[in-house]
């Protein structure tokens, strides 16, 4: 299928992002490998050798529903990813958005987890965005009749453990109950009235997930963040949007020479992303079957992949060097098989 056609439904949407080199990769002479040729298509170039050492360019071209270059804002990336989805969950659906990444692309600048969109210097992520949509949605005249409650949660997800972000890191049980509903024991909901509720949310959030942490990446790029705004009617789950901040999916040199803690974190993530995969394949496809039981992250999203009510997007996010070509090659071939029906 290509994405240059329209989908008949639009419940999968993939998009990728570049980042600019940053100040490290240009003091380095990082090469720029990357171009965006149009809106949906992202063109990697390697220089390579043969083996009577004449150099030639190797060219890859992937096609995604939207592909965004290096101007791109996240008010940008919101508007064809996200934001098609937050009217959904007043209509009692489960809408889903992640941010998936080598460690270092993006992807928490692009949610906005770290910075909350107050800060001047930073643009709002998807979470103040999305927050900011259903404000304005539950004051119009179809949806303040439904007498719809607000609620926040946040959560991380590492070495298969829920840990409460609200809740200074307790973990937190997993159970599934007779009808098949998961329910995460004790998870914090808190209730938010207004944007700035939902950022205070998200800050505090945020620093409990990296506290005790030398560096803000070592642990924050092994494990899944999970934002949710919650819309409940009389006590009860109306809708939900969940927006989760993924593990670095780089793997590779580092788990072979690593500790044995390492790589178990490694292989822990591996699993999770590859169930992920599968489980919104498995939607696109409208299949009976989901394997959501397959990794905790899944399990935990389960809603979100089972229901004709169901959207997800992704958003894919690169690192422009020729240092990182690996993993930018792992990361588009991911992001393109998630799509692929
Ligand atoms: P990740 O969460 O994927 O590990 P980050 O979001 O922390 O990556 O990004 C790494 C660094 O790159 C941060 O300093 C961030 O501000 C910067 N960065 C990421 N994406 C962009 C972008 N699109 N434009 C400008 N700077 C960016
Ligand atoms: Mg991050």
């Amino acid at each position: 299928v290509s994405s240059l056609e329209p989908r008949e439904d639009h419940r999968i949407c993939v998009c990728v992002r570049k980042r600019p080199l940053n100040q490290r990769e240009t003091i380095m002479k990082d090469l720029d490998i990357i171009t965006i040729p149009s809106d949906n298509v992202v063109m990697v170039h390697e220089s390579k050798q043969k083996v009577d050492l004449t150099r030639y360019l190797e060219n890859q071209t992937f096609c995604f529903d939207h592909a965004f270059d290096v101007t791109a804002s996240n008010e940008l990336v919101y508007q064809f990813t996200a934001q098609p989805l937050v009217e959904s969950i007043f209509r009692k659906g489960m809408a889903t958005c992640f941010a998936y990444g080598q460690t270092g692309s993006g992807k928490t600048h692009t949610m906005g987890g770290a910075f909350s969109g107050r800060d001047q210097d930073c643009s709002k992520g998807i979470y103040a965005l999305v927050a900011q949509d259903v404000f304005l949605l539950l004051k119009t005249t179809a949806y303040e009749k439904l007498d719809l409650k607000v609620y926040g949660t946040f959560f991380e997800i590492y070495g298969g453990k829920v840990y409460d972000l609200l809740n200074w890191k307790k973990k937190l049980q997993v159970l599934e109950d007779g009808n098949h509903q998961i329910q995460v024991v004790g998870l914090q909901e808190q209730e938010v009235c207004s944007v700035e509720d939902v950022l205070n949310l998200v800050e505090l959030g945020s620093s409990c997930r990296t506290s005790g942490q030398t560096s803000v990446n070592v642990h924050s790029s092994r494990s899944h963040a999970v934002f949710q705004i919650i819309l409940k009617s009389g006590g009860k789950l109306h809708g939900k949007f969940s927006l989760v901040d993924l593990a670095g999916n780089e793997r590779g040199a580092d788990t072979a020479k690593a500790n044995r803690k390492r790589q178990l974190e490694g292989a822990e993530i591996n699993k999770s992303l590859l169930a992920l995969k599968e489980c919104i394949r498995a939607l696109g496809q409208n299949k009976s079957h989901t394997p959501f039981r397959a990794s905790k992250l899944t399990q935990v999203l389960r809603d979100s992949f089972i229901g004709q009510n169901s959207s997800t997007c992704m958003i894919a996010t690169i690192s422009p060097g020729l240092a990182s070509c690996e993993n930018t090659l792992n990361t588009l071939r991911y992001a393109n098989r998630v799509k692929e029906l």
